[in-house]
């Protein structure tokens, strides 16, 4: 593949990039991560991605290994080193390598490694048919809204949609959906676009807070509160909103049409308000 990669202060090829065996983010998931989308290669929505990474490192009391200059700095020279312009940056910090023990060390040195990846995220094809969905309970840790790389249980939910033919899940607790395995869910019903209210249940995407901003912009009534899977099979339609995919239609749930079974008129809209408005505001 030939990529420039980024591993603690050094650009190197891709092959030349190493990691400790003994970094906590290997040994115990110990390590926050963030994915930001590349159109016309600028960084979209730069700003929202790194205030939520300081608060993932916050949250677990890592150190930041850089300042949010450098770190904007890193993803540009990444996206030209790659000549990028259209696709990703993945950033991973993890508390760095240490003897083996659960307590967190004393002054390690905390890893941060970035990379680019090329995706189609303007003209997607998911984004024209919309997606199918499963339904799984959610069995994630409490904390979803730190963006830690445990992600095992979100590739387990893919697997299980893989499985059953359709392209996602969407994960239920206590009778209301939380979330996609890699994104925030919508449903519009009764004129109003209804998401989960934010707390330690969801992941605080940045794409949604976007989304909801725009779609207020534009007298559309927002909601923010639980939703039932019944409610979601029932509703006029439903959507999915994360950084690399910006705004997905879901025209069924567990075999069920929602709505007329196509991608639905607010979804479209918001796309492509989302569209316009980000690379507008690309850095
Ligand atoms: N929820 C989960 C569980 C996710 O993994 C993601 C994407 N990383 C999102 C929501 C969407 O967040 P964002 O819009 O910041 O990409």
């Amino acid at each position: 593949m030939g990529r420039i990669v980024y591993v603690n202060g050094e650009y190197v090829p891709e092959e030349e990039a190493r990691v400790s065996v003994f970094d906590r983010g290997f040994l115990f998931a110990d390590g926050v991560y963030e994915v930001t989308s590349v159109i016309g290669g600028r960084l979209v929505d730069f700003d929202g991605h790194a205030r939520r990474l300081w608060r993932s490192l916050g949250e677990l009391d890592m150190a930041a290994p850089v300042d949010g200059d450098e770190l904007l700095a890193i993803h540009r020279e990444l996206v030209v080193r790659n000549g990028l312009d259209e696709g990703l940056v993945y950033l991973q910090v993890t508390r760095g390598p240490a003897d083996r023990d659960f307590a967190y060390p004393d002054g390690a040195r905390p890893t941060l490694v970035l990379f680019t990846q090329e995706k189609r995220i303007v003209d997607s094809p998911a984004a024209e048919r919309g997606i199918a969905v499963i339904s799984i309970p959610d069995r994630r840790w409490g904390r979803r809204d730190i963006k830690t790389v445990q992600l095992l249980y979100p590739s387990m939910g893919k697997m299980m949609a893989k499985a059953a033919g359709v392209d996602d899940a969407w994960m239920v607790e206590d009778g209301a959906v939380t979330e996609g395995t890699s994104n925030n869910a919508y449903i519009v019903t009764a004129g109003k676009i209804v998401t989960r209210h934010l707390g330690e249940e969801i992941l605080h995407g940045i794409t949604r807070a976007a989304v909801l901003r725009f779609a207020r912009e534009a007298q559309m009534e927002v909601e923010e509160r639980a939703f039932t899977l019944d409610e979601a099979k029932a509703a006029d339609e439903a959507f999915v909103t994360s950084a690399s995919t910006f705004v997905t239609p879901v025209v069924e749930i567990d075999g069920v049409a929602v709505g007329s079974g196509a991608p639905g008129p607010v979804a479209r809209r918001l796309r492509e308000i989302y569209l316009d408005e980000s690379v507008k505001a690309a850095v």
